[in-house]
């Protein structure tokens, strides 16, 4: 920031988890800041149409999984009626609760609110376009573009029909309809998928990789796998949609498997859900000196500075990993970088989350990675059959899997599969943040009986003395 009495002038295009937090620090520290966005309160994806309305949803489901579950040990409910409408009105009233916040908040840090379409008019200055077609010239000292991404939608699935869904018409809960099929198997479909077999949908995933969740451990992903064979009519993996015709009372879908057979089902609708694309265009770049890549994320150095020095980019119009946290760490370390504090995104460890049911939850080194890089490591899985906590609620359902350098025995990477992963995965980025070694996990005592005494237990079972599991 400037020796100056005059406060930064600050732009934060994009109100999602990168920008709202960035312009509220910013503000705290002093600046002068104006967030725009095209929604009245800020949120993003991930409050509107992304993390918050899926994780509604999830619970809801799995209050019915419990539910049914409970049977086994002597209660029995009578079947769920489930009415959707209510559902809906719920899950939209979270959005609203946390989003109308985010607003108070903004009034609270004095942040300026512009709404509408940001485009840069040069390295110092944007043109907003309202709603109404009006305009606002912003000049600024500074500018952190948080834009962040939307479902990507190929040719062949983009035939004009309500019947196909992206993740944020899933969301919406129109209908819970009688066939789906979710199109990829990656987190949002799987999270998807639980809810829509929680609704009573007979659920169908195709996935074109060989396994579902490509890129987390295969052994973290076998529970989930498995409950995921119970929940739907079937998992077709190796194997890709063709063709897309919408019919009479239907969807007609052909695949084509890894032998090149092909297939067709009809389906009452289809959820696509093959990944997300940056919100890279039409923002004016060419006014700047801000590179684009060919995947279409902007080019950003370790202080999250584009190649236009009055402009950083933070989240999912960044790169890789598209995750809500990863954009608000983006945007502290931006903030900062504006502010003159010698700052760099230098994490350890990020952490990714599946919130199906089990949850699937890793940070750190895979042991995929460690193959694929040559890093030799030392790994040791609690199995959660020897946990008491996860026997009481009947969840028996998981694993917990640290790698550790064999030399130093340093925490490299852990893997967590079973419900609340994505909570206890917390302990395991701070002590690889930490560099914390396994003898720091054993000898950490830990709550008894809680499900994060696996860590502990998986820490044991590293040097062999778990006192619930004997590893061969
Ligand atoms: P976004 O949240 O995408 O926000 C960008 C904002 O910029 C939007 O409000 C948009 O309207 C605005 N904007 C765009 N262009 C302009 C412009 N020109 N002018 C003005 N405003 C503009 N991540 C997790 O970490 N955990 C999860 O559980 C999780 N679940 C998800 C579930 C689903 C179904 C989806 C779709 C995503 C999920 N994500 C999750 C990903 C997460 O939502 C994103 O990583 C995160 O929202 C990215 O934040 P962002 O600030 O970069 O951008």
């Amino acid at each position: 920031m400037s020796e100056s009495t005059t406060p930064t002038r600050l732009v934060v295009i994009g109100g999602g988890p990168g920008g709202y937090p960035a312009a509220f620090y910013a503000a705290a520290l002093g600046m002068d800041v104006t967030l725009i966005d095209e929604e009245e309160n800020p949120g993003g994806v991930c409050l509107y149409r992304g993390c918050i309305p899926s994780k509604a949803l999830l619970h809801a489901a799995r209050v019915m999984r419990e539910a049914a579950e409970s049977e086994a040990f002597g209660i029995t409910f009578s079947k769920p009626k489930i009415n959707l409408d209510k559902l809906r009105s719920w899950k939209d009233g979270v959005i609203a609760k946390m989003t109308g916040g985010l607003g108070q908040m903004r009034g609270l840090r004095k942040v300026k609110a512009v709404r509408g379409h940001a485009r840069f008019t040069g390295p110092q200055s944007v043109s907003v376009e309202n709603a109404d077609g009006g305009t606002e010239e912003i000049a600024f000292d500074y500018a952190i573009l948080a834009t962040g991404s939307r479902p990507t939608m190929l040719p062949l699935f983009d035939i004009g029909s309500d019947r196909v869904w992206d993740s944020t018409a899933a969301l919406e809960l129109r209908e819970a309809p009688k066939r789906l099929l979710v199109v990829g198997g990656g987190y949002i479909g799987l999270e998807m998928t639980t809810v829509y077999a929680a609704l009573g949908s007979k659920v169908s995933v195709v996935e074109m990789l060989p396994h579902l969740l490509p890129g987390a451990d295969r052994d973290l992903v076998a529970p989930l796998a498995k409950a995921v064979g119970h929940i739907t009519e079937q998992v077709l993996l190796n194997t890709k949609v063709i063709e897309l015709k919408e019919q009479r009372g239907g969807l007609k879908v052909t695949f084509q498997d890894k032998k090149d057979e092909t297939s067709s089902d009809v389906f009452d609708a289809v959820l696509v859900s093959i990944g997300r694309r940056p919100n890279s265009e039409d923002l004016g770049l060419d006014s700047t000196a801000v590179v684009v890549n060919d995947r279409g994320f902007v080019e950003t150095d370790a202080q999250r500075r584009t190649a236009e020095p009055t402009v950083f980019a933070i989240g999912d119009v960044a790169g890789e990993p598209m995750l809500a946290h990863v954009a608000t760490y983006e945007g502290k370390v931006a903030v900062e970088a504006i502010a003159g504090k010698k700052t760099v995104f230098d994490a350890r460890a990020i952490p990714a989350v599946v919130f199906t049911d089990p949850e699937v939850a890793w940070t750190g080194l895979t042991e995929g990675e460690a193959k694929e890089q040559d890093i030799p490591v030392k790994i040791a899985k609690f199995p959660w059959g020897a946990s008491g906590r996860a026997t009481t609620l009947a969840r028996n359902d998981g694993v917990t899997k640290i790698l550790a350098d064999p030399e130093t025995e340093r925490v490299l990477g852990v893997g967590i599969t079973g419900v609340n992963a994505g909570d206890l995965i917390a302990e395991a980025v701070l002590a690889i943040e930490m560099g914390a070694t396994i003898s720091d996990l054993a000898l950490t005592i830990h709550p008894h009986p809680t499900l994060s005494e696996t860590v502990m237990e998986a820490a044991e079972v590293y040097h062999g003395h778990s006192p619930h599991f004997f590893a061969k």
